[in-house]
């Protein structure tokens, strides 16, 4: 020390000290790497490296760094755990500078603070601390830590160095930090290690003779010595734990690959770059394996890799001082020039970038489709093939721009390569092996152009294009996704890395660094869910960082290959899949990840959804060959071909469905089309009533342009009773129907991970409004309360399993193994008990006094013990031994979830865990429930913790005993029908009763008091015999919302009171067991626009006389004989009072309503020969019963307004009025009605009135001279719902 101190005795104490703790440090960190035999003393050593530091510093004056601490790399890994950066040379101005203009670029970042620190240390490339990874090391005694450089020379390695700049940026786990040199380093000691030029340098080759060299096949072991421009740099690659890499050099039009494969050379692939000039010496020719005919150089142990040719000299000089500078300035040189040159075409902004290349793409795609449909094979293909090749390889300055020539001597050779990545070994030894035959070449192509072919042929929407390889230079704004590889380059260009292996660390790739990309894919419009220019490495692109960023960020690189890579590997993904699978996975991660699926189980999902989306032969290309991808011309990678925008499929998660929905059942609202045609009559009750629920449905494939894929996992929902399919973001009821009616949604869905491609939308609304007539419904203000429920109608047959239950999982192994025993996994012990049910009938959820309903069932056989859960499996035989047993099983508070998934008709095995004791199972006495008489079968109460399987297994003479469901005409007609009935039919029309006002104050709930107390009037169609119908009354008040009660819904309707009303008409009561469920929506969601089927025709004698086989609706056609009466008046739509003038007539209490309709009725006798009948005609048909036109309907409206109302009817043979028969009104309706425009021949659809029960009556009837006095039954009373006969106008005359 004392020695090294005489060297700085007019130096301050401050500086005396600092150099004590330099010397200390060289001492402890330094001294220990050096090579004893080389004399160098501790203090040599300071001194140097004093010396050093102060040039480093300041080259002009001698003061010392004082304020710079020396670090060593274990204390920096140990010590640093945020990002910081070090300079010798900069001034506190500069770095701040530096630190503003970056962070002013990417505003989101912050610069990396400065720290002075001296770091020194040995280079060396990894071998030496046992991980040769081709990656520079800063090592000193203590530890070791991977570099990264802009430039380097492999005259560096195993030197020791002072780093004047450089980024450490450290990393969660230990060891992975890293360096960014942001300086060349400076060497510290005077003498290098012995230098080795290795093999000999005398016949140095150009890369033209190399390139004949390989084409001739000479047989015997040659070492050459071959210098030329680096054109391809390919990644580092291990395979079977061989390391090794793959180099090209170029000369005018020639090029040779280079494999370099010795372990202590890999480190070179940090020294070249593309458009450098190296000398490689010691190469020797070998033939790839897999690739006959295909001869490349590889290196020697004895190899040596020269950077300057011409500065060969230099290198050699022993004062590496001097060395050291040189390569610096010529370094930085070269990349200066290389970069002017060879980029200057490159650096246009990628909007130029997109544009051009469009176009050229899409003119190379013609080629391509051409090529194709020319059914002309190999030839003409590969010329095509070649010339598109051709012309992308222009655009670039590689070597690619011969291949015709060269690829056409290679004529030969195919035996089948099937050497995928995994089975290749690079060949140590030289054997010329040209042995097989076929051109692998051709080949490849044909059976490129056949995959091609394909896709285009069966999949017609998507589009293949080729893309082109180009370099580009630019600044990474941002990492997309860092375990992907996918990063965002000058805020728009997505640069893809994972067709290429790895890196174990960042490699400076983060944002703010500047970049060059050689030979990268250029690909437009790949998907929908990346940027729309995405540059993907291969194994033949180059990544290469030209300026280190100033800008602090987490490293974010996971060890090795990602799930996703991995996956890209197995599966041989095009680039637009691998992007969609990221996209996917991101969103599976997001939305289900970690409640649902593990993270580790992310990508599984992801896999399994791109299969949902993919067809096989979209997704996988042809098997990989590492070598071809890296040195074949012209060039063939999985990413040559790419498809255009697909999949485009997007994953929506629920709150986006939901959004969306919430959004759409609104805005598609138009209240006069929610409106009949007689709207303009109705008064403001019955037009609020009309607008007081509505629904609207959307069809999932038609909410977006793209396709739409849902994903979220099934469950049973406590308090609603529903079905749900659920993600982290949002719920959704679903109401579940299957197409077949049969396949009932078992409760093996439960807890499944689904996708859904296809279903609808069902957007249900709820409004209170207080629209004073039809005029009215442009103003929303009248519109006080607006509700909505929003909910999906999903087919079974329509769900994708993703990731099945562990029920389902054993119904679909059950399936495949056709029976056999699945004992694949022993079942955990735990004891249980279980009954075998048949469930025969199921009443709704009823919400008060609290959540419950209850089903009646059979029990197949006793109580069993079991050691296991027997979950759903096969049932057993001695579960099926004892009585059948009559019970009712009791579902209350939590248990109400069952609902959706219990059928009757299906069977079910009960099963109660932990513990033996069978009793538990035992149904017990009568339980009441509250005016409930329907049974007294023993009954259970479920318990919340048991569970129920549904058993899919057809079990033999369980015949069930469910009661057939009726037809809606069996209960309108049977006179023996039960009170109590059960049936099906289809819903043509859903009305909401208004409440009386005396019944307001109801139990107002916290949410939707509207969907709370909904009452209705069903009208349901027999599905077979469209002219009988039933209303059905429900209350929905009872139990929770029943979904899905749309017109056109076939539904059941278990347990409704049959009631026959004052008039001798059957309608239906629901009670509070009452169960009515929908079991079909096709219809309403096909949205086909089939119209619901037309009544029967009838005869009116025929229909009159079968009173017990009556339909409500039919067809009749006949002749009108008389208008009886007719009626026509303005009404107060708010009091229905008559409206006279301008005001309500209403006079106790006085209405003020300032708002009226008009009204109208008519009653005429019909006539078809066979019966006379009564029909009505109200508002809207009236018009067209009278023939009248617009003008003249609007006059006659005008008329009546005067009084407000008038009344004609038939008297003998005219017709006339009782206030004031000469009113010239009363004659023209006396004279229009008996014209004979209106007494014609008419076709109507009629509904059947309510009857006169009674006497029949007596009429005379006269045939020829004879009269007789005949007894009919009362006339027919109908209301016309429709005419069909064709209106035209007819002028009439009086
Ligand atoms: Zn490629
Ligand atoms: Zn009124």
């Amino acid at each position: 020390m004392e020695e090294f101190l005489k060297h700085f005795k007019n130096h301050s104490r401050a500086e005396q000290l600092w150099l004590s703790q330099v010397f200390e440090a060289v001492q402890q960190q330094l001294f220990p790497l050096l090579d004893a035999s080389r004399g160098l003393s501790v203090s040599g050593l300071s001194l140097s490296v004093v010396s050093k530091v102060q040039t480093a510093f300041s080259s002009l004056s001698s003061d010392l760094p004082v304020s710079y601490r020396f670090v060593s790399v274990s204390e920096l890994i140990r010590d640093q755990r945020t990002a910081c950066c070090s300079s010798l040379s900069w001034s506190s101005a500069h770095y701040r500078e530096q630190a503003r203009g970056a962070e002013l670029k990417l505003p989101a970042h912050k610069a990396i603070p400065r720290d002075n620190l001296l770091l020194i240390g040995c280079l060396c490339d990894g071998r030496a601390v046992g991980t040769s990874e081709g990656v520079w090391r800063v090592r000193d005694a203590g530890g070791s830590l991977a570099c990264a450089m802009l430039k380097s020379s492999s005259l560096w390695l195993g030197r020791l160095m002072l780093f004047p700049s450089w980024n450490y940026i450290p990393h969660d786990a230990p060891g992975l930090g890293y360096l960014e040199l942001l300086e060349p380093p400076v060497c510290v000691t005077l003498e290098a290690m012995a230098f080795d030029p290795g093999g000999a340098l005398s016949e140095v080759m150009s890369v033209m003779r190399a390139a004949e060299l390989l084409r001739q096949r000479c047989g015997d072991q040659v070492c050459v010595c071959v210098s030329g421009q680096v054109s391809v740099v390919c990644p580092l690659l291990v395979i079977r734990g061989k390391r090794f890499f793959c180099l090209v050099l170029s000369e005018e039009g020639s090029s040779v690959p280079v494999f370099i494969t010795e372990a202590k050379h890999q480190y070179w692939r940090q020294c070249v770059c593309v458009g450098r000039s190296v000398c490689i010496s010691s190469l020797r020719v070998c033939s790839l394996q897999g690739m006959q005919g295909q001869r490349v150089l590889t290196d020697s142990c004895q190899s040596r890799l020269h950077p300057h040719l011409q500065n060969r000299e230099n290198s050699e000089d022993p004062d590496t001082h001097s060395v050291t500078d040189d390569t610096h300035s010529a370094d930085t040189h070269s990349a200066d020039t290389h970069s002017a040159d060879t980029h200057s075409s490159d650096t246009h902004s990628a909007d130029t970038h997109s544009a051009d290349t469009h176009s050229a793409d899409t003119h190379s795609a013609d080629t391509h489709t051409d090529s194709i449909n020319d059914d002309t094979h190999s030839a003409d293909t590969h010329s095509a093939d070649t010339h598109s090749a051709d012309t992308h390889s222009a655009d670039t300055h590689s070597s690619d721009t011969h291949s015709a020539d060269t690829h056409s001597a290679d004529t030969h050779s195919a035996d089948t390569h099937t050497d995928s990545i995994n089975d290749d070994t690079l060949p140590a030894d030289t054997h010329s092996a040209d042995t097989h035959s076929a051109d692998t070449h051709t080949d490849s192509v044909t059976a490129d152009t056949h995959s091609t072919d394909a896709v285009f042929r069966s999949g017609s929407a998507v589009r293949v294009k080729r893309s082109k390889l180009i370099s580009f230079k630019g600044t990474v704004t941002k990492i997309l996704n860092a375990e992907a590889g996918l990063y965002e380059i000058d805020g728009q260009v997505g640069l893809c890395l994972a067709y290429q292996p790895a890196q174990k660390w960042g490699g400076g790739l983060r944002p703010g660094a500047e970049i060059q990309l050689h030979n990268v894919h250029f690909i437009y419009r790949s998907s929908p869910f990346a940027p729309s220019v995405v540059l993907c490495a291969c194994l033949r692109s180059s990544l290469q960082i030209t300026s280190f960023s100033r800008l602090r960020s987490k490293v974010e690189v996971s060890g090795s290959h990602g799930p996703l890579q991995r996956l890209l590997l197995e599966k041989n993904l095009g680039p637009s899949q691998y992007l969609w699978l990221c996209y996917c996975q991101d969103a599976v991660a997001e939305r289900l990840c970690p409640r649902w699926v593990r993270a580790e189980r992310v990508c599984v999902v992801a896999e399994r959804l791109l299969d949902v989306v993919c067809d096989p032969e979209h997704k996988t290309q042809k098997k990989r060959d590492i070598y071809r991808e890296m040195i074949q011309k012209p060039h063939q990678c999985p990413v040559t071909m790419f498809c255009v925008w697909w999949p485009s499929t997007a994953l929506w998660s629920l709150k986006q469905l939901s959004d969306w929905m919430r959004h759409e059942v609104w805005s598609s609202l138009s209240l006069a089309s929610l409106l009949p045609p007689s709207a303009a009559h109705m008064t403001a009750l019955e037009l609020n009533s009309a607008l007081s629920w509505s629904v609207h449905t959307v069809q999932l494939t038609d909410v977006a342009p793209e396709p739409l894929l849902l994903l979220g996992v099934l469950e049973l929902d406590p308090t609603r009773a529903t079905l749900q399919l659920r993600d982290q973001t949002h719920t959704l009821d679903c109401l579940c129907v299957s197409e077949d009616r049969t396949a009932h949604i078992s409760t093996a869905w439960q807890g499944c991970l689904v996708c859904v491609q296809r279903c609808t939308l069902v957007m249900e609304r709820f409004m209170k409004s207080q629209f004073p007539s039809w005029k009215h419904l442009d103003q929303p203000s009248y519109i006080t309360h607006k509700d909505c429920r929003l909910y999906l109608q999903l087919c079974v047959d329509d769900l994708i399993i993703i990731s099945p239950s562990a029920a389902m999982s054993r119904c679909l192994m059950e399936d495949r193994q056709a029976g056999r025993a699945s004992a694949k996994r022993p079942p955990t012990p735990v004891a249980c008990v279980s009954v075998l049910l048949r469930l025969e009938w199921k009443q709704a959820v009823l919400l008060r006094p609290e959540p419950g309903f209850v089903c009646g069932a059979v029990c197949l056989g006793d109580a069993q013990r079991w050691s296991h859960d027997p979950k759903n499996t096969r049932p057993l035989e001695r579960e099926r031994l004892g009585d059948a047993q009559q019970i009712e099983l009791h579902f209350t508070g939590s248990c109400v979830r069952w609902f959706p998934v219990l059928h009757p008709g299906c069977v079910y095995r009960l099963i109660a865990r932990n513990t033996e004791d069978v009793s538990l199972l035992k149904a017990k006495g009568v339980l009441a429930r509250g005016g409930v008489t329907q049974l007294s079968s023993p009954a259970l109460l479920l318990q919340p913790q048991w569970r129920i399987h549904t058993i899919t297994e057809e079990l033999p003479d369980t015949q069930s005993g469910v009661p057939e469901f009726l037809s809606v005409s069996e209960v309108l007609l049977s006179s023996s029908a039960p009170e109590i009935v059960s049936f099906r039919g289809v819903i043509t029309q859903r009305i909401t009763l208004q409440e009386d006002s005396g019944s307001r104050p109801r139990i107002q709930s916290q949410t939707a008091a509207e969907e709370q107390d909904v009452r209705l009037r069903l009208t349901v169609r027999d599905a077979e015999r469209p002219g009988h119908v039933i209303d059905v009354y429900v209350d929905l008040s009872w139990g929770p919302y029943t979904l899905g009660l749309i017109p056109g819904a076939a539904l059941s309707v278990r347990h409704v009171q049959r009631k026959l009303s004052k008039v001798c008409n059957v309608y239906c009561r629901s009670l509070p067991v009452s169960c009515v469920c929908v079991t079909d929506l096709t219809s309403v969601c096909s949205r086909s626009g089939v119209a619901p089927p037309l009544p029967p025709m009838m005869l009116l004698g025929e229909w009159a006389a079968s009173r017990t086989q009556r339909c409500v609706l039919a067809q009749v056609k006949g002749h009108v004989v008389c208008v009886l009466s007719l009626r026509l008046q303005w009404t107060c739509s708010l009091c229905g009072s008559i409206f006279g003038q301008a005001s309500c007539g209403r006079t106790h209490p006085p209405c003020d309503s300032t708002s009226a309709v008009f009204q109208a009725e008519a009653k005429v006798v019909l006539e078809d020969g066979s019966a006379d009948a009564h029909v009505w005609f109200s508002s809207d048909s009236v018009c067209d019963l009278l023939k009248l036109n617009a003008g003249q309907w609007e006059g006659l409206q005008r008329h009546v307004k005067v009084k407000g109302h008038v009344k004609v009817y038939t008297r003998g043979r005219s017709m006339t009025c009782d206030e004031d028969p000469d009113d010239v009104l009363v004659q023209y309706l006396s004279c229009l009605c008996s014209s004979a425009a209106v007494c014609r021949q008419i076709h109507l659809t009629c509904r059947l009135r309510a009857q006169r029960t009674g006497k029949s009556q007596l009429k005379k009837v006269h045939r020829g001279q004879t009269e007789f006095i005949c007894k009919f039954p009362p006339a027919l009373q109908l209301q016309c719902t429709h005419i069909h006969t064709h209106t035209s106008t007819v002028s009439h005359t009086c």
